[in-house]
């Protein structure tokens, strides 16, 4: 595989916008090259658009080279910046395995490039064959969720595999549940595949939805593509400050996940006592796919009570389901009392 003839024409040619700071990234006294204002305060400054200092804390945590990470406003940055550099709009096509995570065909659909929608198997899985009948030229990009939102189960690897090998263009795995998962995921192997980009967030398991970081791994040279056509400063100082910070507290992000996986497994034993509980998917993630009777009633009256879940029932392969985030003991807890006076 080709990465190069695999771009955009456009993208190839673009010469990137050189900031500031890209031109000198050393320690000097006085900074005249930036515009910026210069009484002192903790943000006049911009901040490193290369993002060092965290990159190097990331390597670290994921034993992966810092040439090979690419830092975004949340994944949802790189979804779209990967549709951007690979697809030619009104041209190109991406392929997703439906039901799952809405944003891949917003962000094509946003730039002009066709979706094409492989379902999943009934449980969820994912069915390789018709996934690799679908490819044609225009497919340029083919993304993969696993743990699955909003199903909650692994695909199956041996099958992700065979999709990463049979397919000549880039396959995206976003694994932003990875941290629930029974599953190492594809950070170990990455290096075997350089069609290959494994979508991470701090926006799930670290808790950090608010401050926006998602992380994409990949080979050097896609990830030299991601950082040429992003916005200079997409990270901002005060993300890239506290993010630096809160990686060094991964005992607490790991106890966290540790009592999200124990609520997670009280939370699907007390559905599966309850009558209106037609089924509860199996799940890596922290949330749960319920099927129940007439999901519509179900939704209404767990709102009436301030209980807001996602209702999935209008998606394919989705029929009267719901999909419920694993609480607190006692937000589970309400959940229950209130589903069980219905
Ligand atoms: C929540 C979620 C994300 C996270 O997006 P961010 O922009 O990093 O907050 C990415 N992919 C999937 C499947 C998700 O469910």
């Amino acid at each position: 595989m080709n990465v190069q003839s695999l771009l955009r024409v456009n993208i190839r040619n673009l010469k990137p916008y050189a900031t500031a700071r890209h031109e000198f990234s050393g320690v000097a006294e006085v900074y005249l090259d930036a515009n910026e204002n210069p009484f002192r305060s903790d943000y006049n400054r911009y901040p490193d658009p290369n993002q060092k200092k965290l990159k190097e804390k990331i390597s670290q945590l994921k034993n992966n080279d810092p040439g090979k990470i690419f830092l975004g406003n949340g994944s949802d940055e790189a979804i779209d910046l990967i549709i951007r550099a690979f697809c030619e709009p009104d041209n190109d096509a991406v392929l997703v395995t439906e039901p799952t995570y809405g944003m891949y065909a917003v962000c094509a659909a946003i730039n002009n490039v066709a979706v094409k929608s492989v379902t999943l198997t009934p449980l969820f899985d994912l069915d390789e064959d018709a996934v690799l009948n679908a490819i044609a030229p225009t497919v340029k990009v083919i993304f993969l969720c696993s743990p699955n939102n909003p199903s909650g189960n692994l695909l199956s690897k041996e099958k992700i595999i065979r999709v990463l090998t049979h397919f000549n263009g880039i396959v995206v795995i976003d694994e932003a549940y990875i941290d629930f998962a029974s599953d190492e995921g594809f950070l170990p192997v990455l290096h075997n595949y350089p069609n290959l980009i494994v979508l991470q967030t701090l926006s799930k398991a670290w808790g950090l939805a608010g401050l926006r970081l998602g992380m994409a791994f990949a080979s050097a040279e896609i990830i030299s593509i991601l950082n040429k056509i992003k916005y200079p400063y997409n990270i901002s100082s005060l993300t890239q400050q506290v993010v630096l910070e809160k990686l060094d507290a991964i005992e607490d992000k790991n106890k966290q996940v540790q009592q999200i996986l124990a609520e997670r497994s009280s939370l699907v034993n007390a559905l599966q006592t309850l009558p209106l509980v037609k089924q509860v998917y199996p799940t890596d993630a922290n949330f749960v796919l319920v099927k129940v009777t007439e999901a519509r009633k179900v939704y209404n009256h767990l709102a009436n009570h301030g209980i807001i879940v996602r209702d999935r029932s209008a998606v394919v392969l989705c029929e009267d389901c719901l999909r419920i985030t694993v609480g607190t003991a006692e937000e589970n807890r309400k959940l229950i009392d209130t589903l069980a006076k219905l």
